[in-house]
C-alpha cells in the first residue's frame, strides 16, 4: 500500500513534560557518568559538525520544503514499485538482538515491504532454514547470509558445506538460483570475481565507518549522552547525517558493469547494536550497558545528584535510561533499494534482482517512488539492467527515424547526472531527463537535491547497458 511521506517521517511529538524530563534524566546521567568515570569534562563536539541541533533542524526544515512540493506520479512500464531493505541483521546474528515483531515493525514504520536478512551464519543454527521467510504482516521476509565477502541468497542451504574460495561459494549458490551481491566493497576493491549478480553501491556501515569523528565519540559514554538530545529531537536527521555520496563504491561498480551486468543494491546493514542503556539492579546501584545489554560499568547511585527523581515510579530491575542511535525504523527509512516487479513474493525479487530492474534511493529525504529510468525508441521501452541495441540500417524504417533514448523521470524537480561508462555525460535540472543514444555505452543516471545549501545523492538508477548495432 502506498503511503505517504507524512506517514513515513512521523515521529511521536513529546510533550513539554516529557522532554524536561527526559532532559532532566540525560543531564543526571551525564553527571553521574561523569564523577564516576572521573572524567574531567573536556569534551569537544566540534569532529561531529553535523549532529548540531541548529544544523538538523536546518535540514529538517529544508526536506519539509522539498517533501512538500513533491508530487505522485503514475507508475510507467510494466509491473509495481516495492522497496526492499537488504543486508538486515536479527538476533540470529551475534552482533544483534532484534527480533522479528521490531524489525518487521520498523519496516511498516519506514514504508518498506521486503525484509532481505543477512544474518552472521553460526554453528548453532542454519540461516537459511532457520531464518525469518515468508510474509509477516503484509512485509516479505527472505533469509540469507552475511558471508567470504558477500551479501547471498541462496535458495538451498550452504550451512555444512566447505568452499574452497569465495568464488566457489559463489558459483555455487548461483547455479542453484540464488543471488550474491559483493558486500563491504571497500574492503575489497581488488577483488576479482565473476558471476555474482551485483554489488553493493552503497553500505551504511561502510559510510559511518569513515565518520572518525563520530565513531570516536561513540566509543565513550559521556559523549553518547551529549548526542542524546540531537537524536531525541532529531532522530532521523541525526541518523543519516552519516550520508556521504558513495564515490568509491560507485567508481568500483562501474568498472564491473564494463565487464557484466552488476545489479546495484544497498546495504542497510541495520544491527541496532549502538547506545547506552543504564539498568537499575539494586538499591544504590546501577548498571551501565552497550546497546546488546553487555556491562560497561558498574554506578553508585548515591553519588547521583537528584537520584530519588530518576527513581521515581520505578522498581529495581527497570531501566532508567535508554539511548539506541540506530534504531530499526531509522536506519530502514535511510535508503532502500526499490524493485520494479509485478507481484510481492520471493521469487519476483529474485527475479528483479537478477536483471536488475531496481534502483536505489535515500527515502528518508524525500519518497523516491515513481522515478523511473528507461530507453524508449519506437514506442518500444527497455527497463534498467537491459540491454538494448542501437539501430541499424537493416531496421524497419520506424526505427531508424525513431532512434533511441533514454528518459527519466522523478517525484520531483531534481538535478540529473547521466553517466556513459562511468563518466558524466551529461547534467541537467527539472523532473525529467531526455537523451539520445548515439553511441553503445553503459548509462545510468543520479538525482541530486539540494539540502539545506548542500547537493545531496538522492537517487542512483541501475544501468542501461546499450549495446552497438549489430555489424
Ligand atoms: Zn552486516
Amino acid at each position: 500500500m502506498a503511503r505517504s511521506i507524512v506517514e513515513r517521517q512521523d515521529v511521536a511529538p513529546r510533550s513539554p513534560r516529557a522532554s524536561v524530563v527526559t532532559t532532566a534524566v540525560s543531564a543526571a546521567i551525564c553527571l553521574l557518568v561523569f564523577f564516576q568515570c572521573g572524567l574531567n569534562g573536556e569534551v569537544r563536539a566540534d569532529a561531529l559538525s553535523k549532529l548540531k541541533p541548529a544544523k538538523l533542524a536546518a535540514i529538517q526544515e529544508s526536506l519539509q520544503a522539498l517533501r512538500a512540493a513533491r508530487r505522485e506520479l503514475p507508475l510507467r512500464g510494466p509491473g509495481g514499485e516495492y522497496c526492499a531493505n537488504l543486508h538486515v541483521h536479527s538476533a540470529w546474528s551475534h552482533d544483534s538482538r532484534g527480533t522479528i515483531d521490531e524489525i518487521v515493525a520498523a519496516a511498516r514504520r519506514a514504508g518498506t515491504q521486503v525484509l532481505m536478512f543477512n544474518e552472521h551464519p553460526a554453528d548453532h543454527y542454519d540461516y537459511l532454514q532457520q531464518g525469518h521467510r515468508g510474509i509477516r504482516d503484509g512485509v516479505l521476509l527472505i533469509p540469507g547470509a552475511e558471508t567470504q565477502g558477500f551479501l547471498l541468497f541462496p535458495t538451498l542451504s550452504t550451512a555444512r558445506m566447505t568452499f574452497a574460495a569465495p568464488q566457489d561459494l559463489a558459483d555455487f549458490v548461483r547455479s542453484r538460483g540464488g543471488q550474491a551481491f559483493v558486500s563491504h566493497l571497500e574492503e575489497r576493491m581488488d577483488w576479482k570475481v565473476r558471476g555474482v549478480t551485483g554489488v553493493e553501491i552503497y553500505n551504511t556501515h561502510a559510510d559511518f565507518k569513515d565518520e572518525q569523528g563520530l565513531v570516536a565519540a561513540l566509543k565513550n559514554p559521556f559523549k553518547i549522552f551529549q548526542l542524546s538530545e540531537a537524536f531525541r529531537a532529531f532522530p532521523q536527521e541525526a541518523y543519516s547525517a552519516l550520508l556521504d555520496y558513495p564515490r568509491d563504491y560507485l567508481r568500483k561498480w562501474d568498472a564491473l558493469c564494463q565487464q557484466a551486468p552488476h545489479t546495484g543494491v544497498s546495504a542497510n546493514d541495520a544491527h541496532q547494536n549502538i547506545g547506552l542503556i543504564v539498568r537499575w539492579t539494586g538499591p544504590d546501584r546501577a548498571r551501565l550497558e552497550d546497546a546488546l545489554g553487555q556491562p560497561l560499568l558498574e554506578l553508585d547511585l548515591a553519588n547521583l545528584p537528584g537520584a530519588e527523581k530518576l527513581l521515581e515510579g520505578r522498581k529495581v530491575g527497570d531501566t532508567l535510561f535508554e539511548l539506541i542511535l540506530d534504531r530499526y525504523e531509522f536506519a530502514l527509512r535511510h535508503v532502500a533499494t526499490h524493485l520494479r516487479m509485478s507481484e510481492l513474493t520471493e521469487a519476483a525479487v529474485r527475479e528483479a534482482l537478477d536483471q536488475g530492474r531496481a534502483f536505489v534511493a535515500f527515502d528518508w529525504m524525500v519518497d523516491a517512488r515513481g522515478f523511473d529510468f528507461a530507453a524508449e525508441a519506437d514506442g518500444r521501452r527497455w527497463e534498467m539492467g537491459s540491454q538494448p541495441r542501437l539501430p541499424t540500417a537493416s531496421d524497419p524504417p520506424a526505427n531508424r527515424h525513431a532512434g533511441l533514448s533514454l528518459s527519466a523521470v522523478a517525484p520531483l524537480s531534481t538535478h540529473w547526472k547521466l553517466f556513459r561508462d562511468g563518466q558524466i555525460e551529461e547534467e541537467s535540472d527539472g523532473d525529467t531527463l531526455r537523451y539520445r543514444v548515439t553511441q553503445p555505452g553503459v548509462y545510468r543516471c543520479e538525482a541530486w537535491l539540494d539540502v539545506a545549501g548542500q547537493p545531496t545523492i538522492w537517487i542512483l538508477s541501475n544501468p542501461i547497458y546499450v549495446r552497438a548495432a549489430d555489424p
